[in-house]
């Protein structure tokens, strides 16, 4: 594939180190720029220590941006950023890492997208793939990016990559074999301006796909035929003729005319939402042949995530789970569907605009509601009527408070439905102070 022999990096992560190794291994001039000030880059600049670029840290310079005939952002830069929208107005190609990559990787390529479980379905995929062929690469939004399988001039039997809403806005050849959209949920408004621009990104997943192509649709997902890939659909609710379902506790793949049947308590993972990524995942399994052993074994051993729903502790017969990787309402609603017992539900957190009122049919299993961080006020405006409300000042005061409230065979459930940058780090941040605060209690 031809680049140009000079090209602009947007972002200096783990995507832009591994970008700017690639390029340089093919002989680019590279000039890089970060936001961030030259002492937060400390370890990325470290790491490029003996390869030649040229580097603008801190604030953006517009001629950086408007003197490369190609730039390459990596998955947490904003596309919409007003200099890469006036380098586009000029005629400058602007692509995301991933694209880069894909133009570079000739074995197949597995991806899966949608609002929530991305990760989960990646990894019990990854899984069951490794027990088949041993040789996979597993990465993407998650961990190691694509770029990094080309760098290293790795051959897998395939690549089941995790991509977002961000990384698909600036794709233009990529051609995933099979592309999987497990849900479309609220969202990110802080980003997109409106649902179905938040949509439309997500559906881009299929449109380089063919008709050779595997597409795996969520059932209730719209719009789908104008997708060009065989479309396989899975649905928790509804029996599918082509595809994988549940009924009455087995989770049944059909394919080709023939039907594989697996136990729902084959696997640990609880919940709803969980049979639906279980489905998806064993009807890739199915696509790409991995015998039913290998299948059943993966099933038994993936335990799940830590962050998503995560039993932590019982104290007296008080269960309390984290799940802070649940970022949006979506999560929040199914993570309360998929415990017993009424729930004392801690959540709050940076507020991205979207409505909390997708809980309400869930409110009644909540004994209360205690809420922190920003997005507090707003939630107890949408979700107040229905429970006991408290607001705390931080997560420590959130933790005791549910103690004291939670009575015996009640669950206390950390699921925030909302970004952690207000007071945390991450989420992986804000779930190890929770569980530390837990366990100290
Ligand atoms: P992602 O990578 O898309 O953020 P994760 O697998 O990390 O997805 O899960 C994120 C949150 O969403 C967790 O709280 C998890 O319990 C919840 N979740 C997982 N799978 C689904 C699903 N299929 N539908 C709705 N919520 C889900």
């Amino acid at each position: 594939m031809n680049l140009p022999d000079d090209i602009l990096i947007v972002g200096l992560g783990m995507t832009g180190v591994a970008t700017a190794r690639f390029l340089s291994q093919m002989g680019k001039k590279i000039t890089i720029v970060d936001e961030k000030p030259e002492q937060d880059l400390f370890a990325s600049l470290k790491e490029l220590e003996d390869i030649r670029f040229i580097g603008h840290f801190g604030s953006h310079r517009r001629e950086d941006f408007l003197d490369h005939p190609l730039i390459i952002i990596s998955p947490g830069v904003d596309s919409e950023l007003p200099l890469l929208k006036e380098a586009r107005e000029k005629g400058i190609k602007v692509i995301g890492e991933m694209e880069l990559a894909s133009r570079f990787i000739v074995e197949p390529i597995i991806a899966i997208t949608g609002t929530n479980g991305k990760t989960t379905v990646t990894t019990i995929i990854g899984e069951m793939f490794k027990k088949a062929f041993g040789n996979i690469f597993v990465g993407g939004n998650i961990g190691d990016p694509l770029i990094n399988y080309v760098l290293k001039g790795a051959k897998a039997r395939a690549l089941i990559a995790e991509v977002s809403s961000f990384q698909l806005e600036t794709i233009e050849t990529f051609r995933p074999q099979t592309s999987i959209l497990l849900n479309i949920t609220e969202d990110h408004l802080d980003r997109y301006r409106s649902f179905s621009d938040y949509k439309d990104a997500k559906y881009r997943i299929f449109e380089n796909q063919q008709q050779e192509d595997y597409a795996i649709l969520n059932k209730n997902l719209p719009d789908t035929d104008g997708i060009q890939a065989k479309r396989l659909f899975f649905s928790s609710k509804d029996e599918i003729k082509e595809g994988s379902f549940y009924q009455d506790g087995v989770m049944i793949v059909r394919l080709q005319g023939q039907e594989y049947r697996y136990e729902r308590d084959a696997s640990p993972l609880i919940g709803v939402h969980n049979t639906e990524n279980l489905l998806v995942a064993l009807l890739v399994a199915h696509i790409y042949g991995i015998e039913k052993d290998c299948i059943e074994e993966a099933l038994k051993e993936f335990k799940g995530l830590p962050h998503r729903i995560e039993a932590v502790r019982r104290i007296d017969n008080i269960l309390f789970f984290n799940d802070s990787k649940a970022t949006n309402v979506d999560s929040t609603k199914r993570a309360l569907e998929s415990v017993e017992g009424n729930v004392v539900l801690i959540a709050g957190g940076k507020d991205k605009g979207g409505s909390y009122r997708a809980l309400e049919s869930q409110m009644k299993k909540v004994r209360a509601l205690i809420l922190i961080g920003d997005a507090k006020e707003r939630i107890k405006a949408e979700l107040g009527k229905y429970s006991e409300t408290h607001l705390e000042s931080d997560l420590s005061s959130a933790v005791k408070r549910a103690l004291q409230i939670a009575k015996d065979g009640d669950v206390v459930l950390f699921s925030p439905m909302c970004s952690s940058f207000d007071m945390f780090k991450s989420y992986k941040d804000r779930g190890n102070q929770f569980r530390a605060m837990v366990e100290s209690l």
